[in-house]
């Protein structure tokens, strides 16, 4: 996770990087990952399909647990749930990240414990609190003041709940204005300098009910480099000895959210795991030794790092157009399956895979099957200049936000997901079928 390459180079392994590690050219031509190909995947599932590779979201995980020894690791379950995944993440040891009572309750349903689970959400629902308290949840994260009295009365005078602040360290980072949340002027999270952290805090300390663990902060996504996570560790550390000073408060617990960025195109740059847990570490603790603080517990919350590099997606090609500028490669899926290109205009690396092709690389859009303009599964993306009507392709980098954010766009229905491991495929979620749509529509 930690290589940078340079853009330019194009071997096999590079070529390969932003693949999960089982991913293997057996033949020209043919892709396996979790030592099945893709073609036999797409094949006996259909396209399009998500494929995940379960060793590679388990290495990950195992990876986080080994640079984090001391800290507790929560999956931002908004990347990509399913039970499995929720199976998965309580047999590697990581806790869980929700933001609504249908992540929670899937979670629990399946079996994770309640007290390994953190409830996030800038509104929260009276259903999503109501089912937090039903269900045992751990921690809550207060993220607005009128939060705190509808909490502790849905608490009682006799409950106890643990909660943490979400406080905005007014720190700019993050891969696109959309999802940045560590600056002051976003919905998310209580302020430092206009007094609504301190504010909100001492009224939870005034609720005997709520008992207040430990303050979060969240900074943004596709974040790659580690020094906007050190300025947020001092930022934190400064609110914690104020607290201190004022309330004799000692916080047992500091999460600094997640936003760990991955790379989705061979050449481009992640974030350091190694150097963001020794320079956290380090940062936190010349800090708290600085102003007299106990160090607190760390916590971190990934979800792309965790998921993203153990997706692929698998469309069929359906239509190839060559207008003067442009060649428009179409395929069987797009926006309803995959918003993030017309959402942030991310980039990915499709590649031809079932076939052979000793064409040279041309220029091409990759574009879907939905009727928006802005329906872009790739942009300037490179496949080889024979590619027809019948091929199929396969994008990488495809496990988080991608079916979490899709939708019911032209009644395409959602794709599946399949996880392979040790060469076996098994189905995880099945597609969604027109009949699946039309029960739901109750009307008429
Ligand atoms: C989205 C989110 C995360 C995970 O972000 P990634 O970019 O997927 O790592 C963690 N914590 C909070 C509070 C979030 O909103």
């Amino acid at each position: 996770m930690t290589t940078v390459h340079e853009p330019a180079v194009t071997t096999a392994a590079d070529a390969l990087s932003v693949w999960p590690a089982s991913a293997v050219e057996p033949r020209d031509g043919e892709l396996t990952v979790g030592g099945v190909p893709l073609a036999e995947v797409a094949d006996r599932f259909g396209t399009p399909v998500y494929v995940i590779d379960e060793d590679e979201v388990r290495e990950r995980c195992r990876t986080y647990r080994h640079a984090f020894p001391d800290a507790e690791v929560l999956y931002a379950a908004k990347a990509f749930l399913c039970r499995a995944m929720v199976h998965w993440m309580a047999e590697e040891g990581l806790g869980l990240d929700v933001c609504s009572a249908g992540e929670l309750e899937l979670a629990v349903t399946t079996g994770f414990p309640p007290e390994r689970i953190v409830l996030h959400g800038n509104a929260k629902s009276p259903r999503d609190l109501d089912t937090a308290l039903r269900l045992g949840v751990g921690r809550i994260v207060i993220d607005s003041p009128s939060e705190i009295a509808r909490l502790a009365a849905a608490v009682g005078p006799d409950g106890h709940q643990k909660v943490m602040v979400r406080v905005v360290p007014g720190i700019s980072a993050g891969g696109h204005e959309k999802i940045r949340t560590g600056t002051e002027d976003q919905k998310f999270g209580l302020s430092i300098p206009d007094g609504y952290a301190q504010h909100a805090i001492a009224r939870i300390l005034d609720q005997p009910q709520l008992e207040l663990t430990g303050l979060h902060c969240h900074l943004g996504s596709q974040i790659t480099s580690v020094k906007p996570y050190l300025a947020a560790v001092r930022r934190m550390v400064g609110l914690m000895a104020r607290l201190h000073e004022q309330h004799g408060l000692v916080l047992r617990e500091l999460d600094l959210g997640g936003g760990h960025g991955i790379a989705y195109r061979p050449g481009e740059p992640a974030l350091d795991l190694t150097a963001l847990a020794r320079k956290v570490r380090a940062e936190l603790t010349e800090a708290c030794t600085a102003a007299g603080l106990t160090v607190p517990r760390l916590i971190i919350e990934p979800g792309r790092a965790i998921a993203g590099p153990a997706g692929i997606a698998l469309y069929h090609v359906l239509s190839v157009k060559r207008t003067g500028a442009h060649t428009y490669v179409a395929v069987d899926g797009g926006m309803s399956d995959n918003p993030r290109p017309a959402l942030y205009g991310v980039r990915y690396a499709p590649r031809l895979v079932g076939r052979r092709s000793t064409a040279a690389p041309a220029p091409v859009t990759v574009v879907g099957r939905h009727c928006e303009a802005g329906d872009i599964v790739a942009a300037d993306a490179e496949l080889p200049d024979d590619i027809r009507p019948g091929d199929l392709l396969a994008v990488p980098a495809a496990g988080a936000y991608h079916l979490s954010m899709a939708s019911g766009y032209n009644l395409v229905g959602r794709p599946p997901v399949v996880a392979v491991d040790d060469g076996r495929a098994r189905l995880l979620i099945r597609r969604e079928s027109l009949e699946d749509i039309r029960s739901r529509d109750v009307g008429l």
